[in-house]
């Protein structure tokens, strides 16, 4: 119970078995229901946010995955691409060698050697040898002079060169490949390649000298399919970039930049580092030439093999975490709805508590009702009888209240029925004890086990607290307004709520008849003699 009138206070009571039954009833339905949507509310918000999480989660990990797929992809495509690109150009350079090896060969036959030019030059320079667009190819004596050019050339001399000293010092027949030097004739780049050639007797008799265009190699370059911003580039080991696709930055030096000290430093790899013409930064793949002191690199920005990623990152990113955002601000405006829900079922529930309060509450003195009475005086019975206390009743009713109501008003009337209520809830009110107003101006007490004695007393107390109310009553024969009480007690396993109420009230009209102002005991059980009829 959430209010109590002015009775209830002192006379807290257990529920009537049928209310208590119901208003358990009601209590447990709601709770059940509340259950179901309060925890609820907060295992929804947990499990959406948990929902949620996941799904962010497992949509990183997937981009993630994502990032680390093309990252790999990325690295084993730049790396068979200059793998590729090194083993051409290896190749093209042993193909290059054999021929050379073909003309120190041809030169140890005599035949060859004084055949006539024409056909010396048939028999030593096959076809790979005097592609143009390939490189030259020299056959030097041992002043270094030509006497023989798989091209026609303005005359020169080869003292100076290094592989001509190389060779004059070096007995060994080993193919040289030299450091790639700037044709003075072409202007191109091209990478030496030499063999000695030796007499019989293994004196120095010359030296066979090709060199390889390297800008041949650009056509190859050109295959690559490099996207926007890539770079492939023929390095010499000194830092000279000797070919570049695209061609920005050819014959320039890079021996000082970090990324160029890296692929020196090993046959083949793959790093980021910074550019080694420009600023950005850059995914490295590289390859040594074979033997040659070449090197092809290939270079990718960071920013173009992510970029594909980057575009699918932000449109999954964006579409998971809107639809998360979407779930939890679905889940927070449910939860604000159940908890709405709650509120107002905790509302409801106080409303019925309050109106069942009212219900059974007399709203003139805030005591019980007569409905109320009647619920407690079965369900006080039935206790006494099951537990063999006693159980006492008071009825009193305010003496001549119509000649009162006549002289001083109905309002008057109305205050002195509150001030009887005040002086019963004074004089009588104590646990357990259930305080009525059951009719007009009757009223009645139910006292649970109190003794004969006890409600005596109590029916003393009370007709005096009210009579010491002195409230004027000028049409009584006391001057003040009185009650007058009749007591009935109930003996354990006899009498009815009827007998007992009857007993009450025939006491009740016999101290009407002495006189009011008083009050008058039932005889003790057992109730069922003539009185109590
Ligand atoms: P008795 O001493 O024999 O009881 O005489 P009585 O006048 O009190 O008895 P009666 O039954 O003749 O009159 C009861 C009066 O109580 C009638 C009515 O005017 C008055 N009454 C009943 N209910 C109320 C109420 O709610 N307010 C007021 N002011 N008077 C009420
Ligand atoms: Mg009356
Ligand atoms: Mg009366």
């Amino acid at each position: 119970m959430t209010g109590h009138g002015p009775g209830e206070i002192i006379t807290r009571q257990p529920m009537p078995v049928p209310i208590l039954r119901e208003t358990l009833q009601r209590h447990r339905l709601l709770r059940r229901r509340m259950t179901r949507l309060v925890p609820s509310a907060a295992w929804l918000v947990l499990f959406n946010a948990l929902v949620a999480a996941a799904l962010c989660g497992v949509c990183a990990v997937m981009l993630l995955e994502m990032r680390r797929e093309i990252d790999e992809r990325a690295k084993v495509t730049a790396s068979s691409l200059v793998t590729l690109m090194a083993r051409d150009i290896a190749r093209n350079v042993e193909l290059y060698d054999l021929s050379l090896r073909g003309i120190v060969d041809g030169m140890k036959e005599q035949r060859v050697r004084e055949a006539d030019p024409e056909l010396r030059h048939m028999i030593l320079f096959d076809r790979a040898a005097t592609a143009t667009n390939f490189g030259l190819i020299a056959l030097l004596d041992s002043a270094g002079s030509p006497i023989l050019t798989s091209r026609p050339m303005a005359p020169f001399t080869a003292q100076d060169r290094e592989y001509f000293q190389h060779h004059l010092r070096d007995p060994s027949p080993d193919l040289l490949i030299g450091k790639p030097i700037l044709s003075r004739s072409s202007g191109r780049w091209g990478l030496p390649l030499s063999r000695r050639l030796s007499h019989p007797d293994g004196g120095f008799a010359g030296v066979v000298v090709g060199v390889i265009f390297l800008d041949h190699f650009a056509q190859l370059f050109a295959t690559a399919g490099l996207q926007a911003g890539d770079a492939i580039s023929l390095l010499a080991r000194d830092g000279t970039v000797l070919l570049r696709e695209p061609g920005v930055g050819v014959g320039t030096n890079v021996a000082q930049s970090p990324s160029f000290l890296t692929m020196r430093a090993s046959r083949e790899g793959l790093f980021d580092g910074t550019a080694m013409i420009g600023q950005d930064q850059r995914r490295f793949a590289f390859a040594q030439v074979g033997d040659a002191p070449l090197i092809v690199s290939l270079s990718v920005p960071l920013r173009t093999i992510y970029a594909a990623w980057w575009r699918k990152a932000i449109t999954l990113g964006g579409i998971v975490l809107t639809l998360c955002g979407a779930t939890l601000v679905l889940t927070a405006l449910l939860r604000r709805e159940l908890i709405q829900r709650r509120k107002a079922e905790e509302a409801t529930a106080r409303l019925n508590d309050e109106l069942r309060q009212l219900a059974i509450t007399d709203p003139l003195t805030g005591l019980n009702n007569r409905r109320r009475f009647d619920e407690v005086l079965a369900r006080d019975l039935r206790r006494a009888q099951r537990t063999g206390h006693p159980l006492a009743l008071i009825l009193l009713d305010a003496d001549a209240f119509k000649a009162f109501n006549d002289r001083y008003g109905h309002q008057h009337g109305d205050t002195a029925l509150r001030m009887i209520a005040e002086a019963l809830v004074g004089a009588a009110g104590r646990p357990g004890a259930t305080l009525c107003r059951i009719g007009g101006e009757e009223f009645a007490a139910i006292l649970p086990e109190t003794t004969r004695i006890e409600a005596e007393a109590a029916a003393r107390r009370i007709r005096v607290a009210v009579a010491a109310g002195t409230l004027p009553h000028a049409a009584s024969p006391h001057g003040v307004v009185t009650v007058s009480l009749g007591v009935a007690c109930l003996s354990p396993n006899t009498g009815s709520a009827q007998s007992l109420v009857a007993a009450a009230d025939a006491a009740l009209y016999e101290a009407k008849g002495e006189g009011r102002n008083t009050h008058v005991m039932a005889p003790p059980a057992p109730l069922s003699g003539p009185r109590a009829a």
